[in-house]
């Protein structure tokens, strides 16, 4: 069997494309350009997705950020925990949804795909690994505490925690 034709295997991409990862929405077939996002408008046309009226000759393409919120797949995690985060949890989501409203406009694949509270803890989902970083980062700059910052081997999954 030539290396063409065997079963593929868990990892083999990590060798086929060196340095991409293993970022499954990294690894899709090049976009038309210029396609529109059938959710949230966001248009792909200079190889990056931007805020734009739509073009009259745009294909239609699901962009990464929906994308990973349909399969509820995010980029990394951010964990929120503490007794002051517990008693300040309105204050501190208050402060995500104001920071991503202000980088999402910048950034359309920048975003928070879901926040959920269970008891005083928060978690947080995210739409980018870098972006997970930098909410953790918002959060040490606004109120101290302990931020804890781990990637997996392949940098594509980011578990951020914040806890005071
Ligand atoms: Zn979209």
């Amino acid at each position: 069997m030539s290396d063409h034709t065997r079963p593929f295997k868990a990892g083999d991409h990590a060798e086929v494309f060196p340095g991409l990862g293993h970022d499954p929405y990294q690894l899709r077939g090049k976009l038309h350009e210029p396609s529109v996002c059938p959710s949230c408008g966001v248009v792909y046309t200079g190889g990056r997705w931007q805020w734009l009226p739509r073009p009259a000759d745009a294909q239609e393409a699901a962009c990464i950020a929906c994308r990973r919120t349909a399969d509820r797949l995010p980029a990394g995690y951010l964990t929120i925990d503490g007794d002051f985060a517990a008693q300040h949890q309105v204050e501190i989501i208050d402060l995500l949804r104001r920071d991503e409203t202000r980088t999402r406009a910048q950034h359309p694949m920048k975003r928070i795909m879901s926040i959920e509270s269970n008891g005083g803890a928060t978690l947080v989902q995210v739409t980018d690994v870098h972006y997970t970083r930098d909410l953790g980062e918002a959060l040490k700059s606004a109120f101290q505490g302990t931020l804890d910052i781990k990637y997996s081997r392949d940098q594509d999954l980011a578990r951020v925690h914040w806890r005071r």
